[in-house]
């Protein structure tokens, strides 16, 4: 047995560690993540609280003149004479109306409302003061929203489709002392919504994309005469308006209307599209980080109608993976500290280890570790009623050599001698230095004639080894098998009589304690 060879135990502790290493790898990746998707999310409902933020303004502003510019007896009148009164009264009752509120709808369109659309109260158009015109066509069944303030006499508020104007139509059902007399509605296109969020934002693309289904009550050339095909996909359309506002302002990234990007954002949302809800994603697209959310538009009767969607670049993520990046390096660090650490307390307390166990001379067991370790093995040996043989190994007339080579190639001599026993046993038996120029030998699983067979060996190979100036060394050595209720010193002392019977046969022989069989 070869003292100190790595213990198992050590690479217990080494696996630790690197189990812990990898489990921290994983904690900081998993809170990266979270710190994106957070990140992400945080994004998606700054820009969803934006779009309520801006159509509650539109909604207060729209209540605003309703009520306190609309909402008036001699305006209620004039809807009453219209929609009661007799027909030829109509076109004058219409320009009436049409004179009385043209200023108001002036101030309001400079406030993006574009649309002021007073109907019946059988909801057939009565005028638009954006089109005075254009008039006498029945509303019914293409608003939904004038059906609703027809039927149940109540305000109307939401997002709209619609062939010319996708927007936030305000309508209002009229009273003439309370009977009712017709709506008015109030409308802000999608794209001036669209302006308003720009007026906050930079390095962002704003856009509105349209579900083709939902417009399907218009004709397809008044579709593609204002909208084209969204490149993220055919079933939604954009409005060209829209995309025109992108071309022109200097705060547009311009990745709407890029088709490598939006393959890009295809391959990222993989079908988000579809699940017609809000969602987020991030894409790195030509190196650099987008944030992305696609907030879902419904309309007044709740159907899904498309999304308002802002890409926007993004500086964080890449500063939280430069910080995850950094935390590698430390936690990488610290596990290298700890290893270098561990390795050098368990290298050292091998040394002090050593220092205890061994001979300081020939590197091998000390006589306490043999004794330690042959006691132990012995009760095993016995538990499993296997042989065990000991033996005591001398060297001849050492003392001469020692008197004529002096003392310093004797010590070195005793080591060779060590190393030369060594390398004739197994890996199982216990070799020790018992004292002076004697060393012990057990044998485990070794019964007295194969015992005789290693030692004759070991006798034969010290003779013919040249050491180091002495040149020529012999041993004399004494063999025993234990007996089963043997104890260890007996045993000693019974291969110690063999050895003295060697020494006195002449030396340079095994002699065992009983003849073998
Ligand atoms: P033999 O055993 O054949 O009867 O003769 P010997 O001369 O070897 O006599 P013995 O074993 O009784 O004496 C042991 C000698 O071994 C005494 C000493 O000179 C030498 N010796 C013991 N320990 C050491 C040691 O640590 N270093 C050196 N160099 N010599 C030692
Ligand atoms: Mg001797």
């Amino acid at each position: 047995m070869r003292p100190y060879q790595t213990k198992g135990l050590s690479r217990v502790y080494f696996a630790l560690i690197f189990v812990v290493y990898v489990a921290a790898l994983f904690v900081v990746n998993d809170s990266y993540q979270a710190r994106v998707q957070n990140h992400l999310l945080n994004h998606g409902r700054q820009f969803n609280q934006s779009i309520i933020d801006i159509t509650n303004t539109y909604e207060s502003f729209a209540g605003f003149i309703f009520y306190s510019e609309i909402s008036k007896s001699e305006i209620s009148e004039i809807m009453y004479l219209a929609s009661m009164g007799p027909s030829e009264n109509l076109d004058e009752l219409r320009d009436e109306l049409y004179n009385k509120l043209l200023p108001l709808y002036i101030t309001a369109n400079a406030y993006n409302f574009s649309q002021i659309h007073f109907h019946l109260d059988n909801g057939v158009s009565f005028l638009r003061f954006h089109n005075p015109d254009v008039y006498g066509d029945s509303l019914v069944d293409i608003r939904e929203s004038v059906d609703i303030v027809m039927t149940e006499h109540r305000p109307v508020i939401g997002f709209e489709e619609g062939r010319f104007l996708s927007g936030y139509r305000y309508v209002y059902p009229i009273f003439h002392d309370t009977q009712y007399v017709g709506s008015v509605e109030l409308s802000v296109s999608a794209t001036s919504v669209i302006k308003e969020l720009y007026k906050s934002m930079d390095q962002v693309d704003i856009g509105m994309i349209l579900d083709v289904d939902s417009l399907s009550s218009v004709r397809v050339e008044d579709l593609y005469l204002y909208h084209m095909t969204s490149l993220l996909s055919d079933k939604y359309v954009i409005e060209k308006e829209n995309l025109n506002i992108i071309n022109s302002t200097p705060k547009s990234l311009n990745l709407i209307n890029d088709s490598s990007f939006n393959e890009a954002l295809i391959e990222k949302i993989n079908g988000d599209l579809l699940g017609k809800t809000s969602f987020d994603v991030y894409l790195n697209y030509l190196g650099k980080n987008y944030l992305i959310h696609f907030d879902e538009l419904r309309n007044i009767a709740g159907i899904h109608v498309g999304y308002i969607g802002i890409v926007r670049l993004d500086d964080r993520i890449s500063i939280f993976a430069q910080e995850r990046s950094q935390l590698v390096l430390i936690v990488t660090g610290i596990t290298m500290l700890m290893i270098s650490i561990f390795y050098l307390v368990m290298k050292k307390e091998e040394a002090i280890n050593k220092y205890a166990m061994t001979d300081s001379l020939t590197g091998i067991y000390n006589r306490g570790t043999f004794i330690d370790f042959s006691r132990k093995l012995l009760a095993r040996q016995r538990r499993e009623h296997s042989p065990v043989s000991l033996a005591m190994i001398d060297i001849d007339n050492f003392k001469d050599a020692n008197d004529q080579f002096g003392h310093r190639v004797g010590d070195k001599v005793l080591g060779e001698i060590a190393n030369v026993i060594l390398d004739c046993i197994r890996d199982s038996d216990v070799i020790a230095r018992y004292g002076g120029d004697e060393l012990v030998l057990l044998l485990p699983d070794t019964e007295l004639d194969v015992a005789e067979c290693v030692l004759e060996r070991i006798r034969f190979i010290v003779e013919s080894t040249i050491f180091t100036k002495i040149k020529n060394i012999t041993v004399s050595i004494g063999a025993h098998q234990i007996a089963p209720h043997e104890t260890l010193d007996d045993a000693i002392m019974k291969a110690d009589i063999a050895l003295y019977r060697a020494k006195e046969l002449g030396r340079n022989q095994v002699v065992s304690s009983q003849p073998s069989h």
